[in-house]
């Protein structure tokens, strides 16, 4: 009786390792090997469009962290400058409320994710830093970027 139970096991172990064995690889080499990410990833940056920005600071407001810190100064004609617009991305959450209560379609997720740094202080992105004319946006509630970026293959939609 007990040989009978002990050779249900090794079929059922040799069935999930056979299974295993023969089907598609899901794991890859990375850094070498890399997919790409969903084109409404949330990035760990932001990246923002100085030409629609009016310095609201709904951004800035709306942020659970308080990560964003901007200062203007009134223009000729009684608009605002912007002066400073900081992130600390050390402290930012990637949880995206400020890309969407942008009333100007000025801020953006960013669709890049290898930022890693050796310093603190390195986190804090300035300006420009975060100038749309030199990184990549996400589509993260800005469908509009959906065009510009390649499918899929992380998770689900991966063609090997
Ligand atoms: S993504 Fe969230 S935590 Fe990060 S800056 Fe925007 S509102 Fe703040
Ligand atoms: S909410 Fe948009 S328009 Fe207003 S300061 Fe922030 S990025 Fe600029």
């Amino acid at each position: 009786m007990k040989f009978e139970r002990y050779g249900i096991g090794i079929a059922k172990g040799m069935t999930v390792t056979m299974r295993n064995l023969l089907r598609r690889r899901i794991t890859t080499q990375y850094p070498e090997q890399k997919l790409t990410v969903s084109r409404r990833t949330r990035g760990n940056e932001l990246v923002w469009n100085k030409e629609k920005c009016t310095g609201c600071a709904t951004c800035a407001k709306t942020c659970p962290q308080g990560v964003i810190h901007i200062v203007t100064s009134v223009g000729e004609e009684n608009n605002y400058n912007v002066e400073v617009f900081e992130v600390d991305t050390g402290y930012c959450i990637s949880c995206g409320l400020c890309v969407e209560a942008c009333p100007y379609d000025a801020l953006f997720m960013a669709y890049a994710f290898e930022l890693a740094k050796y310093r603190r202080s390195e986190l804090v992105l300035s300006r420009d830093d975060m100038l749309i004319e030199n990184k990549q946006a996400s589509a993260y509630f800005r469908p509009e970027v959906d065009k510009d970026l390649p499918e899929q293959e992380l998770l689900i939609n991966r063609k090997e």
